[in-house]
C-alpha cells in the first residue's frame, strides 16, 4: 500500500512553519489518540500522524523528505516500527499533560516540598460605631476550594487509572540516540506517568488539580477597638497549602467611614464643642453626644477656648480591658450679631471691666478689620 504524503496526513501546506506543524499534530493527536478516540481506525491514524510529525518536526528529516520523499527518511526511525522511538518527547510530555493528569505541573506538585498557602486580603468597611464596639460582618471573597465534581481527588468521576499508553505500564521508555559510536538505546523513566505505569483521567471541572476557584461567604468577628488601617488576621482561612502544607491566613483590611462629629485618637474619641460666652464665663451643665449616647458634661466656670474637657471611660474599648476617654475640645463662640438688649448688657460688662466702648457705633478702623481681616 502506497504511503500517504506526510503533509497531507497533517493537513498542512508544504511550506508550513514548525509552529503550524506542531499545532496540526496536537489537534490530530488529540482527535485520534486510541484511548480517547471513537474513530474505528484511530490506532492506524494515530500511528500515521506520529510518523508524519516525527519527520516534519525535524528540519533535517523534513529536508530529506522534501527532496527524496519517503525513501529519503526510510530507516531513520520514521518507519512504522520506529514511530514510537521517533516521538518528540517534549511534545509527548506536553500532549499527555493536557490529556491526562500527568506532566510538568502535576509532577512538580508531586515532587514539590510542602508549601504554605498564600494569604488572602479582604477589604472590610465599618461604620465608626462598628469599629469602636466590634461587630460581625459577612464577607465575600474568592478562594480555591476542593473541587465538588471529584471531591478534591482530581480524578474524573467514573474513570479509573489506566495503563500508561506511552510505556504500556512499564514505567520506562527506550529511545534511540545517535552518538559518535552509532545509534544507542537509552532507557529512561517514562515522562508520561513518571514511572508509575498508570495515568489518571483528570477531572473535567478542575483539570486534575482537585481545586476550583470559588466564591466564599463567611461571617467574621471584628473585635472592638479596631481603627482605619488595622489588619485583622484570621488564621488558616487563606488559600489551601500545596503538597500537604498548611493553609494561608485571611487578612481583613479595615476601613472606617468618617463620623460626622467624632474622631479617633488611639483609644480616645475627640469631639469639638462650641459654647457661648456666658457658658464659658459662668460655667454650665450641657449634654454632649458620646458613642454610648447623650451624656451630661459640666463646663467649669472660666472655661477658655481650646480647653479640653475629659469624659473618662467614654472612649474606645482597649484590648486588655477598660476604655479610653472622650476628649471634648471647647470652642467659645463670640456673638457676631447682638440684640439691643445684648448690646446694652455687653456695654455694661465692658464698663465693669474698665474697657468702655463708645456707644455710637464702631470706628472706621474696626469696620476695616471686619472687612479685611479674618
Ligand atoms: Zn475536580
Ligand atoms: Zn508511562
Amino acid at each position: 500500500m502506497a504511503k500517504r504524503d506526510y503533509y497531507e496526513i497533517l493537513g498542512v501546506p508544504r511550506n508550513a512553519s514548525q509552529e503550524e506543524i506542531k499545532r496540526a499534530f496536537r489537534r490530530l493527536a488529540r482527535k485520534y489518540h486510541p484511548d480517547v478516540s471513537k474513530e474505528p481506525d484511530a490506532e492506524e491514524r494515530f500511528k500515521e500522524i506520529n510518523e508524519a510529525y516525527a519527520v516534519l518536526s525535524d528540519p533535517e528529516k523534513r529536508a530529506r523528505y522534501d527532496r527524496f520523499g519517503h525513501a529519503g527518511v526510510e530507516g531513520t526511525g520514521a518507519g512504522p516500527t520506529g514511530a514510537e522511538t521517533a516521538w518528540d518527547f517534549v511534545d509527548l510530555f506536553d500532549f499527555f499533560s493536557e490529556l491526562f493528569n500527568v506532566g510538568p505541573a502535576p509532577s512538580s506538585r508531586r515532587r514539590g516540598r510542602p508549601r504554605r498557602g498564600k494569604n488572602i486580603q479582604v477589604k472590610v468597611t465599618l461604620s465608626f460605631d462598628e469599629a469602636v464596639f466590634g461587630t460581625e460582618k459577612e464577607i465575600t471573597f474568592r478562594r480555591r476550594e476542593p473541587c465538588p465534581r471529584c471531591q478534591g481527588t482530581g480524578i474524573e468521576p467514573g474513570t479509573s487509572p489506566q495503563m500508561c499508553p506511552t510505556c504500556r505500564g512499564q514505567g520506562k521508555v527506550r529511545h534511540t540516540v545517535r552518538t559518535f559510536l552509532g545509534p544507542m538505546t537509552q532507557v529512561t523513566t517514562c515522562p508520561t506517568c513518571g514511572g508509575s505505569g498508570v495515568v489518571k483521567y483528570p477531572c473535567q471541572q478542575c483539570r486534575g488539580t482537585g481545586q476550583v476557584e470559588a466564591t466564599v461567604k463567611k461571617v467574621v468577628v471584628i473585635p472592638p477597638g479596631v481603627d482605619d488601617g488595622y489588619r485583622v488576621r484570621i488564621p488558616g482561612e487563606g488559600q489551601p497549602g500545596e503538597n500537604g502544607g498548611p493553609p494561608g491566613d485571611l487578612y481583613l483590611n479595615i476601613r472606617v467611614k468618617p463620623h460626622p462629629y467624632f474622631r479617633r485618637q488611639g483609644h480616645d474619641i475627640l469631639l469639638n464643642l462650641t459654647i457661648n460666652v456666658a457658658q464659658a464665663a459662668l460655667g454650665a451643665e450641657v449634654e454632649v453626644p458620646t458613642v454610648d449616647g447623650p451624656a451630661p458634661l459640666r463646663i467649669p466656670r472660666g472655661t477658655q477656648s481650646g480647653d479640653v474637657l475629659i469624659m473618662p471611660g467614654k472612649g474606645v474599648p482597649k484590648p486588655g480591658g477598660g476604655r479610653g476617654d472622650q476628649r471634648v475640645i471647647v470652642h467659645v463662640e463670640i456673638p457676631k450679631h447682638l440684640t439691643p438688649e445684648q448690646e446694652r448688657l455687653f456695654q455694661e460688662l465692658a464698663r465693669t471691666l474698665g474697657t468702655e466702648v463708645k456707644p455710637q457705633g464702631r470706628s472706621f478702623w474696626e469696620r476695616f478689620k471686619d472687612w479685611f481681616m479674618p
